[in-house]
This record gives structure tokens, C-alpha cells and sequence, in this order.
């Protein structure tokens, strides 16, 4: 069975009390909506996260998905909330970002230095920035526009298995993570 998910990631650095601030902070957010409960039945296999769908989740979604009470029997429908740094690929969706201005896509040094950059980043915490072929513009990887890339950080709240979540949902969580942050959409 193919799977998903949809990681919301904090790009910005925080120390690690900052972090643990955060993690709270959108935690707290997420239970008082009711949106994740605390999963009491873990299982490594059937539902390993520490957090599960809640009955203010289907509030969160786009609209009522026709198929959402199929969702909550999911076997992975679970939400992990992760407070330490951590790489987020988009697996299957693999896909290099676009320009924010013009839409062109990254320049080869994106693909060619792939595994240096993404090593560098994730070891000594750079974030590489990319300059655009065609108009010029440079910025981070992260503030290139795109949900299909890679992007490290923390902390992290990662659906699985969700239907595609409220705008709304997304803005208040990136709001609550603070700072910087992105999005990875993952399937594999
Ligand atoms: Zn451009």
C-alpha cells in the first residue's frame, strides 16, 4: 500500500530550550482543537506515533472528504510532533523547487551537488542558498518555492495519511512552529 504525508518544518534555528518551547507551543495547539489525541495504543507496526487523530481532525481537513471515517481506521493515520533536528525527503515526490520570482528551476549545481549540500546542511546546520539562472534572484533552498524538495529542521509536525489539510490548519501550525519554515509532502 502506497503511503503519505505532509511535514510542516521549522527552518529557522532555535536553541534546544527554544525548541522544546515550540514543540509545546504546537502541541498544545493541536490538542486544544482536538485535531490529535494522545495515541494510547502504539504499535510499531499498526500506529507508531505518540499522537493520533482527534475528533476536532475532521475541522482541520479542506472540507469533509467522502472517505474521512475510512481515514480514521487507517492503519498509519498517526502525527509526530519532533523537537530535534531531522531531514524531511519527499521520497516518491521528489521534486527540485521553483524560483519564487520567475518559476525556472534551480540550477544544476541544485542536482549536481545534491548529496554535498544536503551533507553540509544537515551535519553543520547550512542551509544552502541557490542563485536562479534566469532572473538572477538567490535565496535559501527553503524560501524556494516548492512542497517536494527536501528541507532539515526543527521542530517538525508530520501527518500521515491525512487528507489534505486546511490552509488555515497549515497557516496557524507554521505560525506556532515561528520563524521560518516549509512544507514536504511525501509519498512513497
Ligand atoms: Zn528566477
Amino acid at each position: 500500500m502506497s503511503e503519505h504525508s505532509v511535514a510542516v518544518v521549522r527552518l529557522a534555528s532555535a536553541s534546544s530550550a527554544e525548541r522544546q518551547e515550540i514543540l509545546v507551543g504546537v502541541q498544545n495547539l493541536l490538542l486544544a482543537r482536538g485535531v490529535i489525541v494522545p495515541n494510547d495504543r502504539r504499535d510499531a507496526l499498526w500506529q507508531p506515533s505518540e499522537w493520533k487523530p482527534g475528533p476536532g481532525a475532521r475541522l482541520a481537513v479542506v472540507e469533509p472528504v467522502d472517505w474521512f471515517d475510512a481515514f480514521l481506521d487507517t492503519a498509519n493515520n498517526g502525527v509526530d510532533i519532533c523537537g530535534d533536528r531531522d531531514v524531511y525527503h519527499a521520497v516518491e515526490n521528489d521534486e527540485a523547487p521553483r524560483c519564487p520570482h520567475c518559476a525556472a528551476s534551480t540550477p544544476t549545481a541544485y542536482t549536481d551537488s545534491y548529496d554535498d549540500w544536503l551533507e553540509e546542511w544537515s551535519i553543520d546546520g547550512h542551509e544552502p542558498v541557490f542563485a536562479c539562472d534566469r532572473c538572477g534572484w538567490s535565496g535559501l533552498v527553503g524560501d524556494w518555492t516548492g512542497q517536494f524538495g527536501v528541507l532539515i529542521g526543527a521542530p517538525a509536525v508530520t501527518f500521515y495519511n491525512w487528507p489534505p489539510l486546511s490552509p488555515a490548519m497549515i497557516t496557524d501550525i507554521r505560525a506556532a512552529l515561528g520563524g521560518r519554515t516549509g512544507i514536504v509532502a511525501s509519498h512513497w
